[in-house]
């Protein structure tokens, strides 16, 4: 039987766990506190940031939303990035991406304090995750390897091929898969868009994570018995449903499940550790920055 991966289960005892250090945080009349910024109007990045700020009261931490107009010039953001540094009620923030043409997002990032970085993607924070020594997880690699955790898949001394190289996902992930620590010590191979055969190095991997962006680019065929699979993408292909589209994920469930030990579904299954992730980052920078221990 393929264990289907469950990731709004995980993350609900994730949330769970993360109330409980909010109360401790309370008792020392500390909230934490998360702002998201977006610029412009685009709808999927207000969908998200209305997610995360709505994550954020559920659980009882304080949600600050700023918006600037499409049109801003870098000057109002980097202000608005200033303000947010000083805001000692603001533990964690960030910059919902894309961002309009007008800005570099590069420079966005390089502004924010590294230690309300909730994303974990300053380049201080980036290296201190290569080093070994994380302020904070990126938060879908961090969902990850809660996922194999919760799956009971250990990755130590497993084949992990992660097709997709990105700076959010991809990179950070097969850092966190080789760290000498508990969830790590796999060996790993990253593949990308000049990966030549593919389906060579899924197949020889006892974990594939896809993080592509690619519909169903990873099918059954591409993996051996009993591989666990985590589809890390999200994409809209067109469907006979009422909103016209469908969620599907970078890898042909059906196909994959017939071969996979366990998997994540698209959706339900990394999305929503996404967010939790995010939580768990925001309270550990309050907890860093107040001084007040948590278990986290
Ligand atoms: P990017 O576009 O930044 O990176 C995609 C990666 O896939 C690149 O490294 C690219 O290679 C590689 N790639 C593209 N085509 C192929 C191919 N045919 N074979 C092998 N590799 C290929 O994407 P992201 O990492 O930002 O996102 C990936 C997916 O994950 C998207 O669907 C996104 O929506 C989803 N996502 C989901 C999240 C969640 O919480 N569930 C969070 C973040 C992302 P190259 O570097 O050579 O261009």
């Amino acid at each position: 039987m393929t264990n289907v991966i469950d990731g709004n289960a995980v993350a609900d005892g994730i949330r769970a766990d993360l109330e409980d250090c909010v109360d401790t945080l309370g008792d020392a009349g500390v909230t934490p506190g998360l702002a998201t910024v977006l610029v412009g109007d685009d709808p999927a990045s207000e969908t998200y940031v209305s997610m995360k700020q709505r994550d954020c009261e559920e659980i009882g931490m304080n949600g600050i939303h700023v918006e600037l107009d499409g049109d801003a010039a870098p000057d109002e953001l980097y202000d608005t990035i200033a303000d947010l540094n000083d805001d000692s009620s603001v533990h964690g923030y960030l910059v919902q991406d894309p961002v309009p043409d007008q800005i570099d997002y590069r420079e966005v990032i390089r502004r924010i304090s590294p230690a309300k970085d909730v994303d974990g993607f300053h380049p201080e924070n980036v290296g201190r995750l290569v080093a070994g020594d994380a302020r904070f997880k990126p938060c879908t690699p961090h969902g990850v390897q809660k996922l194999l955790d919760a799956a009971d898949v250990d990755p130590e001394g497993k084949d992990v091929t992660i097709v997709g190289r990105s700076r959010i996902v991809g990179k950070p992930l097969a850092n966190l898969l080789v760290q000498k620590t508990d969830g790590g010590n796999a060996t790993v191979t990253v593949c990308h868009s000049r990966t030549e055969d593919l389906a060579d190095k899924t197949r020889r991997a006892d974990i594939v994570v896809a993080a592509v962006g690619a519909p169903e680019l990873v099918d059954g065929s591409m993996l051996s018995d009993d591989t666990t699979v985590i589809d890390v993408g999200v994409n809209r292909v067109d469907a006979d449903t009422e909103k016209g589209y469908e969620l599907v994920g970078d890898v042909e469930f059906d196909s994959a499940k017939e071969k996979a030990s366990a998997i994540t579904p698209v959706p339900g299954g990394v999305g929503p550790m996404t967010r939790a992730m995010l939580l768990y980052n925001t309270v550990k920078a309050a907890s860093q920055q107040e001084d007040v221990d948590v278990s986290l």
